[in-house]
């Protein structure tokens, strides 16, 4: 690792939900963290309160696509409806058009690099997955991001789901409240061992 200042970058996917986003706004704001959140063109249409809820706390919101498919079974042309539509309406709801992308499970392709280059969009992945999605506990997904966190790391949360019936379920697998428990652990133990979080770079 090299000597350089501990800085990390907090991402949070397939959101908002209006259930769990605001409480990790909430978190984030008692550390005064700044964080990434890529969101689901279809929820920011269905949530549109919760994502100037996000954007006025002064966070970044990134692109992941309109309805989360692997863009490796779309065509080029498919690829770019999902880009465009989502970025088309994150423009519209908060003002400001997103500069960053994430593919769905991280499936980047050609397709998507090229078509991200053509709208201005830089791709940004991961490198710390505490696969939270997967409901382990909010144990395991603390020690799992406190044991694989390091100097420019990028870690991989997840805040909402694709269906919004999902979300409404406790303990379904739209339930986000393990994120959200792990979050308020993990986020003071970070800055205490030094890190300082950042939103990855828009060019
Ligand atoms: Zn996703």
């Amino acid at each position: 690792m090299h000597g350089g200042p501990k800085v990390v970058a907090l991402t949070f996917d397939d959101g908002p939900s209006p259930i769990d986003t605001p409480h990790v706004l909430d978190i984030l704001r008692e550390h005064g963290v700044t964080a990434t959140f890529f969101m689901i063109g279809m929820n920011v249409k269905r949530y549109p309160d919760t994502v100037r809820q996000v954007v006025e706390a002064g966070h970044q919101v990134g692109n992941h696509t309109w309805s989360h498919p692997d863009l490796g079974t779309l065509s080029r042309a498919g690829v770019r409806r999902e880009i465009e539509r989502t970025s088309d309406i994150i423009a519209t709801t908060c003002g400001e058009r997103p500069a960053l992308f994430r593919a769905p499970g991280g499936h980047f392709t050609r397709n998507s690099y090229a078509v991200c280059a053509d709208l201005g969009l830089r791709s940004i992945c991961w490198n710390v997955d505490p696969e939270d999605w997967s409901n382990p506990g909010a144990a395991a997904i603390t020690s799992r991001v406190l044991s694989t966190t390091r100097t420019s790391s990028i870690v991989l949360n997840h805040d909402g789901c694709l269906t919004d019936t999902l979300i409404t379920a406790p303990g379904g697998p739209g339930d986000r409240s393990q994120t959200v428990d792990a979050l308020r652990v993990y986020l003071p133990k970070l800055l205490a061992a030094g890190y300082r979080f950042t939103v990855p770079d828009r060019s």
